[in-house]
């Protein structure tokens, strides 16, 4: 057995009466009288409110309404009495026995007499708390959703079908410059959101069309404006619902994108002069020499170093440095023109880059740039600091090949010659063309080509007459065929700390040769302080060396070969670092031979320091020697202290026979130069 359902009402055979049904039913069904009181309740007022009906029948109606909602009620009450309506919908609280209160929905209709008075009211009332709570629950639910999407940083906009907005958050506002939240709403999305790029609503119809969301990165702004594009991703999200609308979200990506720019900046500038740093040059340099191949647009380079600026560190400390650094960027880039290009090369050095320009045109702007800088009158601390550049102008030419490593280094070189002109000043290419720039490039020129020719001179043994050995001297010719002799190219190399490149070339040409046969006795061959400051290359030299001698390697060329020193006028050369950069070379068998001409001849650390083998003294010190009675004890001591520490003396350059008998007077163990014999070429 079941229990009984209470919903199931069982129908009687007899027809109900109305009394019957009415008491079934779920709502109460009500009539008042007068104004106050409840004259009829029905059954369901107990399940209702608690109270039976006999203990309410004759009661107030305001004594079961909440205490809150007392106010509107009588307010209803008045009106409804005063015949201003006839009917009445509401929903109030009505007050339960136990305390508590049930929300009801009252319907009721006014009764009136045949003179029109107001006799009371019918109607039904109707528990909702159920749908009051749901309601609620919904509203709450609804709430929550909106203060989550007005509280998020991305911006979200909702539109109906007919693309009008009906919803925008707080961020949606901001991206689009809005007053206020309400500010677009009920306007088509066309009237309020413009694309840089594209057409917002042609993309809605898109992402409808497709049913799919549409994502893209761009720029937004309130339809109309004037400026303030805001760097957004956009996302168009079409709503499948029976309404059709969509979601618009505005991803802000002010902050990413200027971060993006920060770096990407940070990358290719200077941080002190906030010019372009070396690798944001290059970028620069690689396009317009891409151009100039490509169509023979020339450009042209200005490569500017600050005059003696380690002295103004040095008198007014780095910052003032730095900060004349600064000024000196801002002032180079006043006398550039738009579309060129400025660049912290290295410390103090600038390099400007002048696209479609002659060399011409660069050395006026050049010009433009050295007077800019000094007309600078900076004064740290009330300290003038006088500031002047030199700069070297270089420009590629329509007739040249060139690569951009040629055109780079003759603005260094150019520049090289302006600090050798005194600084201060401008040099360009062509200029450098006269002095020891240009002299380097027939040099280098003559070495690609191998145009570099040995010529020997015998060293004659002033006891027997005969020759022991011969130094290896070098010759260039020129691609005009002119010859020049070491003394008119090796200076201009020593001074760009070149001399190395020949050398490089050298040495293994006099091994070869000792190989060959062609050479009797010990070869001397030069060896310059540029090559003695490179211990990798003398490293490298030797291999080279030793591989051409075969494996296992003869020695016997390398026992022959002296290794002439010639570090007169030469920065110092630490000693120890010599020695260890020699080292192999003489584990290897070479000897050493130090020029002891004009300081050389003081260099006493270095003789105390090295094994030197042979000691050559130039004819100009034998000449002094002969004049003066000082000298030329100077240096007969020299010639006896060589001999305890058996170093053999040579007498260089002897081109006068009184000098010869002199040196064998004064001790010498050889002579070299024009009477012991013309040098002769290889081949001779
Ligand atoms: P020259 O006329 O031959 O160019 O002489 P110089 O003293 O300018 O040449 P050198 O290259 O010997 O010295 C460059 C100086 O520049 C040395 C270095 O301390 C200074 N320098 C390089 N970078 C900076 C920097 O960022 N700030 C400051 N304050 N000084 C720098
Ligand atoms: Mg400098
Ligand atoms: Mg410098």
């Amino acid at each position: 057995m079941t229990s009984p359902d209470p919903e199931r009402i069982s129908w009687p055979e007899r027809d109900l009466e109305p009394a019957d049904f009415i008491g079934a039913l779920r709502d109460v069904v009500f009539r008042t009288r007068g104004k106050t009181y409840w004259s009829y309740l029905s059954p369901a007022w107990t399940t209702l409110t608690g109270y039976s009906v006999e203990e309410c029948l004759g009661c107030s109606i305001l004594d079961v309404v909440y205490p809150d909602d007392r106010p509107e009620n009588s307010l209803r009450k008045q009106q409804l009495e005063a015949g201003q309506l006839n009917t009445s919908r509401h929903i109030k609280r009505l007050l339960r026995r136990d305390g508590s209160f049930v929300w009801i929905e009252v319907d009721l209709r006014v009764l009136y007499g045949e003179d029109g008075s107001f006799q009371g009211s019918v109607g039904t009332i109707r528990d909702i708390s159920d749908r009051v709570a749901l309601e609620e629950a919904i509203r709450h639910e609804r709430e929550l959703a909106s203060a989550t999407v007005m509280a998020l940083s991305d911006g979200v906009l909702t539109l109906d079908a007919t693309d009008r907005i009906e919803f925008l958050n707080h961020a949606a506002a901001d991206l689009l410059g809005l007053q206020r939240t309400t500010d677009a709403l009920d306007s088509g999305i066309e009237d309020v959101l413009a694309l840089e790029t594209h057409d917002i609503g042609t993309l809605i119809a898109d992402a409808r069309a497709e049913a799919q969301p549409r994502t893209l990165g761009g720029r937004c702004r309130l339809r109309g404006a004037t400026s303030g594009w805001s760097d957004v991703e956009l996302s168009v999200i079409p709503l499948s619902g029976a309404d059709g609308g969509s979601v618009i979200v505005l991803h802000d990506v002010r902050e990413q994108r200027a971060l993006q720019a920060k770096l990407s900046h940070q990358a290719r500038h200077d941080a002190l002069t906030q010019t372009l740093n070396r690798s944001g040059m290059l970028d620069e340099l690689r396009r317009a020499h891409a151009a100039f191949c490509r169509t023979g647009t020339s450009f042209c380079l200005i490569l500017v170093d600050l005059d003696h600026f380690k002295l103004v560190n040095d008198h007014h400390g780095h910052a003032a440095g730095d900060e004349a650094l600064r000024q000196s960027a801002l002032a180079i880039q006043g006398a550039l023109r738009n579309g060129d290009h400025l660049a912290r090369w290295g410390g103090e050095e600038f390099l400007c880059l002048l696209p479609h320009t002659t060399l011409e045109q660069g050395v006026i702007i050049a010009e433009g740039i050295r007077a800019a800088v000094q007309a600078l009158e900076l004064a740290p601390g009330g300290q003038p600091m006088p500031l002047t550049l030199s700069a070297g102008v270089s420009a590629t030419a329509a007739d040249r090949a060139d690569t951009l490593e040629q055109v780079l280094q003759r603005a260094d070189f150019a520049l090289y010659e302006a600090k050798q002109a005194g600084r201060n000043c401008v040099w360009h290419e062509r200029m450098a063309g006269q002095g020891v720039l240009g002299r380097i490039s027939q040099v280098r020129e003559a070495l690609r080509a191998e145009r570099l020719d040995l010529a020997y001179q015998p060293i004659v043994s002033l006891t027997t007459g005969e020759p022991v050995g011969q130094e290896a001297l070098a010759r260039l010719r020129l691609d005009d065929g002119t010859e020049l002799k070491a003394g008119r190219f090796m200076p201009a190399l020593q001074q760009l700390h070149r001399a190395h490149w020949v050398d490089e070339q050298v040495i293994p040409r006099v091994l070869d040769a000792c190989l060959r046969g062609t050479l009797q006795g010990d070869c001397f061959v030069n060896l310059s302080a540029d090559m003695l400051r490179r211990p990798t290359l003398m490293q490298a030299l030797l291999q080279t060396v030793m591989q051409r001698l075969g494996d296992p390697p003869q020695t016997a060329p390398l026992a022959r070969l002296v290794l002439e020193l010639d570090l007169g006028g030469q920065p110092h050369l630490e000693p120890q670092a010599l020695h260890a950069t020699l080292q192999p070379w003489l584990e290897a068998g070479a000897r050493l031979a130090f020029n002891a001409s004009g300081a050389g001849l003081t260099a006493l650390g270095y003789w105390a320091s090295l094994p030197i083998a042979f000691l050559k003294v130039h004819a100009s010190l034998l000449a002094q020697a002969a004049a003066s009675p000082r000298a030329h004890r100077i240096l007969a001591a020299t010639i006896q202290l060589a001999r305890q520490l058996d170093c053999r003396t040579v007498a260089e350059q002897v081109d006068e026979p009184e000098l010869v008998t002199f040196a064998r007077a004064l001790g010498f163990d050889c002579v070299q130069g024009h009477l012991s014999g013309a040098p002769l070429a290889a081949s001779d």
